[in-house]
């Protein structure tokens, strides 16, 4: 079987969030499947990508792609990633910027136009290479026209005749919804702007686009898509299309790269630790962090960390409401960048109370492993989570992830207060404050009694977050697809 992914991210490229981080990991995975003989990968060249230790390779030649009446040049590079082959669709015009999607302005104007660029740029590229593939696979709605240019424009061009393709939902909150120009830039019929197909409120939704035309759609936990489906407030406008296509979903649970996140080689924490040595690493891990952060090295009191987007979704608002009640007895360590509001938020309560509440406004990869090794919780009490990839590294470093029942949340933390010898973390039903208070509440109570405490940190360690199974799910749709 032959793959070739299309995204607007992945890591070690390029990342601004979990989508680059499971792009990335689908790529590698895939290319290591036996049933698998070659996987490709687009990318748009950014600015970024010359930052990392890749020396891309240009391909000779160049080729050409419509977008609106003009004709945009493409000149590919490429990159020998492991057993993937990396290409990447370079045109500085649209891509040599400082951010991948927007600047310190906002979000950049052109954006509907250079995924256009990208997404025909793709397409034409792998005609280009000359690999023609079984399956493409497409992310979130930055690739979101590709199966509908598959359906529409290629309909009947012999090089993807037997192709099918995937759409994978990563985050149904950015859907890429732009006005009636857009739809004439991208180069579909008239015939096609219709509520069935790619007309959406006068204009032209890429995340539309590809849930109606893609051959299967799939996104990152079967509750995030049983949710898309049923609540409109999380599907944002699109549950209609979603539920016409429902036969056609599937949910499949992200994994975490093991190899990365794993307390016993993290060379960035203080000292590794896995299940055998966690009572002396974690107690060391976290005295150390207490003492890098500023707070008071006490080994009673609760660290509960945080290292997220400040965004709504994730419902940090609700953490900075709670927590004044709880100072003395809960340190609380926030790692994060996002909305000016929240961090301002966190920045007040944290200069009247710096022995409580520590907020640093950054994005750091060092410290992040030193808060998921250093720490005793980990809040993640989100509105709503595709899958959320924070809770599972938590739990990895033995550090109990406190979650609302949503979404891939729900799939990956199991908490019976009846019984915590099964739980591996704590949930709450609602993100709401008084939830969260007494989820708190009922930690402290708990944390003192080493034998309850050891136990859901077992099962938390102990729990499977690898991709193997997820990644045998997404080759039974493949095939399942072929045979179609
Ligand atoms: P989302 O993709 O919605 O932001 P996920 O939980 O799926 O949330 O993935 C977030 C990833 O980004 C995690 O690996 C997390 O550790 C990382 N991350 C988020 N904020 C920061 C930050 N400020 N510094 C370092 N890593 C961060």
């Amino acid at each position: 079987m032959k793959i070739a992914i299309a995204a607007s991210e992945a890591f070690p490229f390029c990342k601004t969030g979990g989508l680059g981080d499971v792009v990335g990991a689908l790529a590698n995975n895939f290319s290591r499947n036996p049933n698998i003989e070659n996987v490709v990968l687009f990318l748009p060249k950014y600015r970024e990508i010359a930052k990392t230790a890749f020396s891309p390779k240009k391909i000779q030649g160049n080729y050409f792609v419509p977008v609106g009446d003009r004709k945009e040049n493409v000149n590919l590079y490429f990159v020998n990633w492991g057993k993937v082959n990396v290409y990447l669709v370079d045109n500085p015009k649209y891509f040599d910027r400082p951010g991948l999607y927007r600047s310190e302005q906002g979000d950049y104007i052109d954006n509907d136009e250079r995924f256009i660029y990208f997404s025909r740029a793709f397409l034409e590229g792998l005609k280009f290479i000359d690999f023609k593939p079984d399956i493409i696979s497409t992310h979130d709605w930055q690739t979101g026209l590709i199966p509908a240019y598959l359906k529409t424009l290629y309909l009947f061009d012999a090089f993807y005749a037997k192709t099918k393709s995937t759409f994978t939902i990563h985050n149904i909150a950015y859907q890429g919804f732009f006005n009636k120009d857009t739809f004439v830039k991208a180069g579909f019929s008239w015939f096609d702007f219709t509520p069935d197909k790619l007309e959406y409120y006068g204009g032209i939704n890429f995340m539309k686009a590809g849930i109606t035309y893609a051959d299967a759609i799939t996104t990152v936990s079967p509750t995030y898509a049983k949710e898309i489906c049923e609540n409109p407030q999380i599907a944002r406008g699109l549950e209609g299309v979603l539920n016409y296509r429902k036969d056609h979903l599937y949910g499949i649970i992200n994994g975490i790269d093991t190899q990365i996140w794993d307390p016993a080689t993290d060379t960035f924490i203080y000292r590794g630790y896995d299940l055998k040595t966690y009572w002396r690493g974690k107690p060391y891990c976290k005295k150390m962090l207490q003492k890098e952060v500023g707070f008071e090295q006490d080994k009673n009191k609760i660290l509960a960390g945080c290292v997220s987007r400040l965004d709504w979704q994730k419902g940090i608002d609700l953490i900075a409401e709670v927590s004044e009640e709880f100072f003395g007895k809960i340190q609380f360590i926030i790692l994060g960048t996002g909305e000016k509001e929240i961090a301002q938020k966190l920045k007040t309560i944290a200069s009247s109370n710096p022995k409580d509440l520590i907020f640093i406004e950054e994005f750091n990869e060092e410290l992040a492993h030193k808060i998921y090794a250093g720490s005793d919780i980990f809040l993640m009490p989100s509105r709503f989570e595709p899958c959320g990839l924070s809770q599972m590294i938590a739990a990895r470093y033995g550090t109990i992830a406190v979650v609302t029942k949503v979404g891939g949340l729900k799939d990956t933390i199991f908490y019976d207060p009846d019984n915590l010898l099964n739980s591996n973390g704590f949930t709450i039903e609602t993100p709401t404050k008084e939830n969260l208070r007494s989820i708190l509440g009922h930690i402290i109570s708990i944390y003192s009694s080493k034998e309850i405490w050891s136990n859901i940190v077992k099962n938390a360690m102990k729990t499977d977050f690898s991709w193997e199974r997820s990644i045998s799910e997404y080759l039974n749709l493949f095939m399942s697809l072929q045979k179609k």
